[in-house]
């Protein structure tokens, strides 16, 4: 469970908060003041335990089977060709060729896959 620290802008002093997940809007009051000018600071405690708990509490190894997806060239790009597709409109030459290269091994440059 992370836990985010704040420190309070009116008197200085740090307060902890466990959040249930991740992204939830936290509206956090001073411990000590109940200030709600509050500071976010990076626990070092949330840091360590970031990477390991977000792939964890990923549902049924989604992020695993999603490694597994791109890893078979006839998905690369299969996303872009969809979204094409969904608004009616034809692939660029350009993107076709890009996606074509990529499915051949040659990773394009300046994209991410
Ligand atoms: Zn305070």
């Amino acid at each position: 469970m992370p836990i985010y620290e704040y420190r309070c802008q009116s008197c200085g002093g740090v307060s902890s908060f466990f959040v249930r997940s991740i992204g939830v809007d936290l509206e956090p009051a001073c411990q000590h003041c109940q200030s709600n000018e509050m500071q976010r600071r990076m626990s070092s405690f949330a840091l360590g335990k970031t990477a390991a708990s977000v792939h964890q509490n990923s549902p049924s190894g989604q992020s695993a089977a999603g490694t597994d997806y791109y890893r078979d060239p006839r998905n690369i790009g299969r996303n872009v060709e969809e979204s094409f597709s969904r608004h009616g409109v034809e692939l660029p030459q350009s993107v076709r060729e890009t996606i074509d290269a990529a499915r051949d091994g040659q990773v394009p440059k300046g994209i991410d896959i």
